[in-house]
């Protein structure tokens, strides 16, 4: 058996866990994490992640004469979230975060060495209910690939880090150890060598993720309200989200909650090159093709379109009989529009090339669609309607999609845009109107462009699953990061922060995000826990 000693356990070592330990070491606490993956994959999800962050009232707002504050933020924040009246906690984790993003996390990262772009983009804009009502999605220049690295950069490269740092990988954390009601340490295997290991803290912080990664659970905490879980359910979160800490946690009567709110993801495809089973990508979905239902029908009355509101989006889809869908549309769209969630399939930005990343906005994504095309399963590409719909029946092996429907779809579509703009009337093409009003959304948003044009062509089909990915749920916490019971009371000496907190209170963002909230609630929980491992506060 391994026997280690720190002040901290920290188990995981993703952005969360990461930044709690950077804190922790500025603090002078001797740290020790503990991460089940290999040593190369260190910084885990956000690494991966295209780095969109969350944020309010910052300069790169005020330049663009957006007169953004924390009270609207938080309005809007409460519109998607729709918390109800036990979220005690996620509602003042949420306003935590909209007053301190600006200060604590986008300030913090810029201390650190974190660019961002100087134009914010605008997503999750509200459908139904108001969204965010400024752009606020911040892009991190390098992507999360860029964020990870500086941060894992800052922390072994500490001052302290020889004397307050050890860092263990293949580390698989599977007890909590208990003494007296609290917790002393935590316990498990270093699968590399079969050996047992312990190790003593006086506090031990969880930083597992969320529970996306396991795609049983995933189905069994599915949201009620949409029925059965699709048949096919695409593996965006990490192979590690497996919800084996949420589950000690319970065991030792902390409180997991709201693991039903799930933030899944409506044009999920097959990752071409999978390394987990069922690996997705999730595909941001070009604002000018066509939405079609399983059977090739475009969804209506109101049609559905990314930008707005991604849970609304999940949700039509699986009101369907089959709970998947298609997109179509042709590849000059796909050349402008087209593009993937995640730091591998946005290389200009990962590899900070400023040329090739100005080439890819002003003359498309060519690249990645042309891979996508040749490498991944979802996509079929025709010449005309009656070709795609036979290759995307090929495809399902069902002969669900009709002539008719694709057909109809298309046309009516295309009728509107012939029409001029004076008489369109369709809310699609309004709603293009009025994102190529933003300067954000212009360059990558064709100005109504035809579906089946013959300089357009060819035609191209992607078939599109549930994805799951982040899990807005979690161990429940108050604002020292504390997991808490019940009755209220704590669990001495056990923290939690990140996915595996609901990214606060065990659910900070109750049934919807404004988008990029998950890696700056990450680093704001983190930077707490650290704070109050420390016995001080970071927020007033
Ligand atoms: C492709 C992609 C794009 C994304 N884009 C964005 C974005 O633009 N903006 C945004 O805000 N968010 C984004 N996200 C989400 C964001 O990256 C995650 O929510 C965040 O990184 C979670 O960090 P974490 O530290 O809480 O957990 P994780 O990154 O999941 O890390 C948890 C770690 O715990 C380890 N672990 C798990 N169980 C055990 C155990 N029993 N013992 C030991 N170790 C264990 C795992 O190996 C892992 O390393 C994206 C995610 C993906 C996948």
């Amino acid at each position: 058996m391994d026997k280690h000693t720190s002040d901290v356990a920290i188990v995981g070592g993703g952005i969360a866990g990461i930044t709690a330990a950077i804190e922790l070491l500025n603090l002078d606490k001797r740290v020790a994490i503990f991460d089940r993956d290999k040593e190369e994959n260190f910084g885990s999800l956000a690494k991966e992640s295209f780095g969109g962050m969350f944020f309010v009232d910052t300069p790169q707002q005020r330049k663009a004469g957006m007169k953004d504050s924390p009270e609207l933020a938080l309005k809007d924040w409460h519109s998607v979230a729709k918390f109800s009246d036990d979220d005690i906690w996620p509602k003042k984790w949420a306003k935590a975060y909209v007053y301190n993003c600006k200060s604590q996390v986008y300030e913090w990262l810029k201390k650190q060495g974190i660019r961002f772009f100087p134009v914010v983009n605008w997503v999750e804009r509200g459908l139904y209910v108001p969204g965010n009502s400024y752009p606020r999605f911040h892009i991190v220049w390098g992507t999360g690939f860029e964020l990870t690295n500086v941060l894992i950069s800052k922390l072994i490269n500490h001052p302290r880090a020889v004397s307050h740092l050890k860092i263990y990988f293949e580390r698989k954390v599977e007890k909590l150890i208990t003494d007296n009601g609290g917790i002393t340490g935590i316990a498990g295997i270093n699968e590399a060598s079969d050996v047992p290991f312990a190790a003593k803290a006086r506090a031990t912080l969880i930083a597992t993720g969320g529970i996306g990664g396991n795609l049983e659970l995933v189905r069994k905490h599915w949201y009620k309200p949409w029925g059965e879980p699709p048949e096919v359910i695409l593996n965006g979160a990490h192979r590690y989200g497996l919800g084996d800490m949420h589950d000690e946690v319970e065991l030792i009567d902390g409180m997991v909650t709201n693991l039903d709110k799930m933030w899944h993801y409506a044009a999920g495809v097959h990752h071409p090159k999978p390394t987990r089973e069922l690996h997705g990508l999730s595909v941001i979905p070009p604002k000018s093709a066509l939405w079609l239902d399983y059977t090739g029908k475009r969804f209506g009355p109101m049609p559905l379109m990314t930008a707005y509101d991604t849970r609304y989006l999940v949700e039509r889809i699986c009101n369907q009989k089959k709970k998947y869908s298609w997109q179509v549309l042709n590849l000059k769209i796909a050349y402008k529009e087209f593009a993937i969630s995640g730091a591998e399939s946005n290389k200009e930005i990962k590899e900070k090339k400023i040329f090739s990343f100005l080439k890819t906005i002003l003359f498309g994504g060519r690249k990645l669609v042309n891979e996508m095309i040749e490498t991944c399963e979802d996509f079929v590409v025709a010449d005309n309607i009656e070709a795609l719909v036979d290759k995307m029946n090929a495809l399902t092996g069902e002969n669900d999609v009709t002539i008719e429907n694709v057909k109809s779809s298309i046309n009516d579509f295309d009728a509107n845009i012939e029409r001029g703009p004076k008489y369109h009337n369709d809310e699609q093409l309004r709603r293009i109107s009025h994102a190529r009003s933003y300067r954000g959304d212009r360059v990558r948003t064709s100005k109504f462009q035809k579906i089946n044009s013959p300089k357009a062509l060819p035609l191209i089909a992607i078939r599109e699953f549930i994805l799951s990915r982040k899990t807005l749920g979690g161990i429940q916490t108050n604002l020292n990061s504390e997991v808490l019971k019940a009755d209220g009371t704590t669990i001495p000496g056990l923290f939690a922060v990140g996915e595996a907190a609901g990214f606060g209170g065990g659910g900070m963002h109750g049934q919807g995000s404004l988008e990029g909230t998950f890696l700056g609630g990450c680093v704001l929980t983190g930077r707490m826990a650290a704070y109050s491992i420390a016995d001080k506060n970071l927020i007033k």
